[in-house]
């Protein structure tokens, strides 16, 4: 959405062709970074050496006659919650300041073979848990759009610093909607892949079985560029799919609206959705209709199953992933405790935030022994009922389209003190993890004042090239896109 950012494609083909350096680009990077960041916190930190040093080696080997990879040269933010050999990793936590990983996440190790620079690491709500990024424990990041509302949340950090132009596209993580909410409130492309599609190795656990990472971009066709370049089989992750990544991005060129047949769920454009939201969402299908999609009404209603189901699931996973933050393997250590249970307990008390002890409270609480079938089973069966609703409707359409969020960016602080309307925001986003679908957020309008609206798309689980064709009609048909965010006015010069 930020016209004068080069596409990620733009820049690895200018690399690769030697008309730009990698170097180059990448202190263009970092000069926007350094005139933007203070004021919008996206990153939490910057390797600017690391990043200089590795464009260094690019620009020398394509020097030396070799071929560099798909995403030569370009810029890349990582979500702080994956893994980087040598560079700190905080998931948004005090519990992990200071934490330096001894070795590289799946993703992180594709992405550096494909020949992408990866400039640092990006702020998120404490352990991915959060719809605002105001659950980091390092404060808020703001929205590009408007300083004093937040970029959605949690791989805030990563869509605001695609959105201000600071990178060309970065990393995130969804648990239950962190890619394509924040994508949404900050008008970029926000891609959760189907489950087992991306190796999580070197993901910090939030829920294992809804986590999975993903791009944040400006355009469908990077987005697809990166998957292809993540997707594929990993013997380090025991989830991950067998099947090898599909070229999604020359699958872009085979797209033919006409034969798309597009799901409404008639209750996802109703009661608890921002007139501006339904508004913006209804002309991009209708736009897409006018060009022969097809859109086929659908009765599947989530609305009083995802919210209960999902929180009921993520926090029971949470509580037992968080369990290793003890302050004996992992995690930092509180002093002046004699007893081991004394120090665990006050490790924990003073490493983490409000919200994630909520969360070990409740997964706890559900996963107790006199609550485990009136909660956590009955969390997992009404998952099951949602699968079946979701398979069935998918006999009828290719993609299933909702609003990816129920409101534009809302102020800081607006939902931060009241944990249930937070949670209200995720309730378009984490049917596909419950059920493993892939999920797309493409911009697709603005609301009175300027803010960012996402259309989601959802496809069958595996069908990425579908989903990432059918967000490609949409950019096709929507009315123009948003131009630049306010916040590169407050750049002077430095910023692209
Ligand atoms: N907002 C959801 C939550 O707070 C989703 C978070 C995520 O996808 N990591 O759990």
């Amino acid at each position: 959405m930020s016209p004068s950012t080069p596409s990620a494609l733009d820049l690895a083909t200018s690399v690769r062709s030697g008309e730009r350096t990698a170097i180059d680009i990448v202190e263009e990077s970092l000069a926007a970074i350094e005139a933007l960041n203070p004021k919008l916190r996206a990153f939490l930190k910057v390797d600017g050496n690391g990043a200089r040093q590795r464009a260094e080696e690019l620009d020398a080997a394509r020097q030396a006659g070799e071929t560099l990879g798909p995403l030569a040269g370009v810029p890349i933010a990582l979500k702080d919650n994956l893994c980087t050999r040598g560079l700190e990793t905080t998931c948004g936590s005090r519990i992990l300041e200071g934490y330096r990983p001894p070795y590289d996440a799946t993703v992180v190790e594709r992405l550096r073979g494909a020949g992408a620079v990866i400039v640092g690491k990006t702020n998120l709500d404490e352990f991915a848990m959060g719809s605002s990024t105001e659950n980091s424990a390092f404060g808020p990041t703001s929205n590009p759009w408007d300083a004093s509302r937040v970029p959605g949340g949690s791989s805030g950090g990563s869509a605001a610093a695609v959105a201000a132009g600071l990178v060309p596209v970065a990393l995130g993580s969804d648990t239950g909607g962190s890619i394509r909410q924040p994508a949404s409130l900050c008008g970029v492309v926000g891609l959760k892949p189907s489950y087992g599609r991306i190796s999580r190795f070197g993901l910090v656990a939030f829920g294992s079985s809804l986590d999975q990472i993903g791009p944040l971009t400006s355009t469908v066709a990077e987005a697809a560029a990166l998957f292809s370049v993540l997707a594929g089989p990993d013997p380090r992750d025991g989830t991950c799919d067998e099947r090898p990544a599909p070229d999604s991005l020359a699958a872009l060129e085979k797209r033919d609206v006409s034969r798309l047949r597009i799901g409404v769920p008639r209750a996802a454009f109703g009661a608890g959705v921002e007139a501006s939201v339904t508004a913006a969402c209804r002309a991009s299908l209708d736009a897409l209709s006018a060009r022969g999609a097809r859109l086929i009404d659908l009765d599947l209603d989530w609305s009083d199953l995802a919210i209960p189901t999902y929180y009921l699931v993520a926090t029971s996973e949470a509580s037992s992933n968080l369990a290793r933050y003890d302050g004996v393997r992992y995690g930092s250590r509180a002093a002046g405790h004699e007893d081991l249970i004394g120090m665990i307990t006050a490790s924990r008390g003073a490493g983490f935030g409000p919200e994630v002890k909520r969360r070990i409270l409740l997964g706890t609480y559900a996963l107790s022994a006199g609550y485990y079938d009136a909660y956590y089973r009955k969390a997992t069966q009404a998952r099951a009922l949602m699968g079946r609703q979701f398979a069935a409707a998918f006999e009828q359409v290719d993609v299933i389209a909702t609003p990816t969020s129920p409101t534009p960016a809302f102020p800081i602080g607006e939902k931060s003190e009241d944990p249930l309307q937070m949670y209200l925001c995720d309730v378009f986003s984490v049917p596909a993890n419950l059920v493993g679908l892939p999920g797309l957020s493409v911009p697709c309008g603005a609301s009175a004042d300027g803010l960012p609206i996402g259309l989601q798309l959802m496809a069958r689980r595996f069908d990425e090239t579908t989903l990432l064709q059918a967000g490609a009609c949409l950019e096709d048909a929507r009315p123009e896109p948003l131009g630049l965010p306010p916040i590169h006015r407050l750049a002077k010069g430095g910023a692209r």
